[in-house]
């Protein structure tokens, strides 16, 4: 009789020595970084496609005709079609290198926004958005005329789902959500928000800063119209990110920036515009960002993604369970359906207080608003502590952090 083969156990010492840097003490303990959402660390396989683009093929991309800028060429064009299979795009061309997430929506926001929005239009957003998806669309209505609407976030930290019915309508242009937040760790319906989206003819983005490093993601299976992501948060450098859209929406788009690389032709009188993507990036691009994100992307697929998520949705439910034994903390977000991104508050010690004193113990975690004041609002918080899980995270590490944590309380009550 044929058994299928099991899948392999996932290896979680195996992934460690790819990232040295985990390797060392701090303050004369080993580090337990829990500091993932706001960065997440490189594995050796990444700084050395960068150091080996450096040490052997750089050049300036698109101008020359020789052998270095081809094959830099060749590299950052490559890169681009790597990140076009991975996230499920129909062509390469609707792949836009940006800086980040930060950029993504802002390219969005000054180029689709300056032409689609008026006065009287809205874009309906989330209360749990990234600051990178709220601020670019007020400086927008700001300028247009346009307003902003916020749906409403649950006492257990999901989308209050109802709320789509009551805030789309026709005025409704664009529809901004996370795919999940970088405070509650919730991953949200993205691909029933679009649909929700263009049954009211608007179109919708998704900011997938936190989704990229831990899912599958499938723009096409999504049905979205713009999707952004970071490079760092998921395994590859700082100052690379990506803005996905659908082909025809990027050629309907003005320019976001104008300079070099971007153009078609210029006179004194006045420019024409390179096709997509290359109309959207203008300047000498993030060669050796692009590559080293692409090099990330092999690293995530090689591990595979199902099994990456598996084995650290098992070690989020193991923190959340023993974060849930120590009287008086509260974690943020649900039970289910969330990444382990896992925002507390403990007592009355303040986060910076935490964070300083977990530190001392060789713990990295973040502490403050993340970004998402209003969501810090919502919840009547000024600040929350925050310990983000990766791929390379051990239960060992979450003991670390929850004895620590014990050890924190004992010392505040001692002091009362
Ligand atoms: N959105 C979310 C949900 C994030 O977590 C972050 C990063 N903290 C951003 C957007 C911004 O990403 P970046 O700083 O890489 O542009």
């Amino acid at each position: 009789m044929e058994t299928t083969p099991a899948a392999p156990a996932y290896d979680v010492g195996a992934v460690r020595r790819d990232f040295p840097i985990l390797d060392q003490l701090v303050h004369g303990r080993p580090l337990v970084y829990l500091d993932s959402a706001a960065s997440a660390q490189r594995p050796r396989q990444v700084t050395e496609a960068i150091r080996r683009h450096y040490e052997t093929s750089h050049a300036n991309v698109h101008r020359g005709a020789h052998e270095l800028s081809l094959r830099a060429t060749e590299a950052y064009e490559g890169a681009r079609a790597s990140v076009a299979r991975h996230i499920g795009a129909s062509s390469e061309a609707e792949v836009v290198f940006v800086r980040g997430t930060t950029e993504a929506v802002n390219l969005v926001a000054g180029s689709w926004g300056a032409v689609n929005m008026g006065p009287g239009d809205e874009i309906l957003l989330t209360k749990m958005e990234h600051h990178s998806n709220i601020v670019p669309w007020q400086l927008l209505a700001e300028r247009t005329g346009a307003r902003l609407r916020f749906v409403d976030v649950s006492p257990d930290g999901q989308l209050v789902m109802a709320d789509y019915a009551r805030l789309l309508s026709e005025r409704t242009r664009l529809v901004g959500v996370t795919h999940v937040s970088n405070t509650l760790g919730v991953i949200n319906p993205v691909r029933e928000i679009t649909e929700l989206a263009h049954d009211a003819g608007a179109l919708c983005l998704i900011d997938g800063a936190q989704a990229t490093p831990h899912l599958q993601v499938d723009v096409a299976r999504i049905g979205c119209d713009f999707y952004a992501f970071s490079g760092h948060k998921m395994c590859g450098p700082t100052g690379i990110g990506v803005l996905w859209a659908r082909r025809e929406l990027l050629e309907a788009m003005p320019p976001y920036q104008g300079g070099g690389e971007m153009i078609s032709s210029v006179t004194l009188e006045g420019s024409t515009w390179a096709a997509v993507p290359q109309k959207f990036e203008a300047g000498t691009p993030n060669i050796a960002g692009a590559i080293g994100l692409a090099e990330a992307i092999r690293y995530l697929d090689g591990i595979g993604l199902d099994a990456l998520q598996r084995y650290e949705s098992e070690l989020a439910g193991y923190a959340l369970e023993r974060l849930g034994r120590i009287e008086g903390l509260r974690v943020y977000g649900p039970r289910s359906d969330r990444v382990g991104v896992l925002s507390f508050t403990y007592l009355d010690i303040h986060a910076h207080d935490l964070a300083t004193i977990l530190d001392q113990r060789g713990i990295a975690i973040r502490a403050g608003h993340h970004c998402n004041q209003p969501l810090m609002d919502h919840f009547g918080v000024d600040a929350t502590a925050r310990a983000s899980l990766y791929l390379y995270n051990t239960h060992e590490e979450v003991d670390a952090l929850c004895e620590a944590l014990d050890l924190a309380g004992e010392l505040f009550c001692r002091s009362l």
